[in-house]
């Protein structure tokens, strides 16, 4: 019979998608595990309150802090771990520490959109959509917009895009039900309000690539006009006959 402490954590366990064997621990190591974790919610839940007040160097130290306590009993592929390296990847970008979010975004990306764990197919789908959404605005803050929209549309199949609004309520769309940026059309909204309210983040880097596209652009009016332009050699040589 499991004692009562054991049924806690196993309905603990459960909300959180645990994946761990309890049965095969000590009481002890079960009662450490526990507390560890619930400190890490709580300490995770201050990181998303930071966060959310725009404090996002707070945020990560939180997240650093709720991570180092959830490693001690769940791996880093473990959808706990995934929570706070999420988290951890959208301060760290919010504070423009690309590198830092890369290393973070691809750590939770890895267990969220993992077939393994559910991402594209059952379990938390919406937390891989708003992973792959974070990691497509890293792809737009380092100009690689194509990137940034493959990312989005790898949820295309099966209707699981995130809106581009980070505080959009959490829903999964259909990309019929999305309207684009008219400027780039690489990142989705559920409403004109959701893209006003995101424009404060996708303006810098959407005003860059529309000055990248015009550059190529003219590049390559330039290359084609010279390819077609008669030669300098053969411009003289009709100037003398
Ligand atoms: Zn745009
Ligand atoms: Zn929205």
């Amino acid at each position: 019979m499991p004692s009562k402490k054991q049924n806690k954590l196993l309905s603990k366990s459960a909300m959180h998608g645990t994946v761990f064997d309890i049965s095969s621990m000590s009481a002890e190591a079960v009662q450490d595990s526990y507390n560890a974790n619930m400190g890490a919610i709580e300490i995770s839940n201050r990181a998303t309150q930071a966060s959310m007040s725009g404090d996002y160097r707070t945020a990560a130290a939180l997240h650093r802090q709720a991570l180092a306590l959830k490693l001690k009993t769940f791996p880093e592929t473990s959808v706990q771990a995934a929570i706070s390296f999420n988290g951890l990847g959208e301060s760290l970008l919010s504070l423009q520490d690309l590198s830092g979010a890369e290393e973070a975004l691809s750590k939770a990306l890895r267990v969220r959109d993992d077939k393994t764990f559910g991402g594209l197919g059952e379990g938390p789908r919406f937390d891989a959509a708003v992973t792959r959404e974070n990691m497509a605005q890293l792809r737009e803050a380092q100009g690689r917009f194509e990137e940034a929209k493959e990312m989005r549309m790898r949820g295309k199949s099966k209707g699981h895009i995130a809106c581009g609004n980070d505080k959009c309520p959490g829903q999964l769309f259909l990309l019929s039900a999305l309207k684009s940026c008219s400027v780039c059309s690489c990142v989705f909204y559920c409403s004109p309000d959701c893209q006003k309210k995101d424009w404060a983040r996708h303006k810098g880097p959407c005003k860059k690539e529309k000055e990248r596209r015009k550059e190529k652009e003219a590049q390559e009016a330039q290359a084609k006009l010279e390819s077609e332009a008669p030669t300098t050699a053969e411009q003289t040589a009709e100037a003398e006959t």
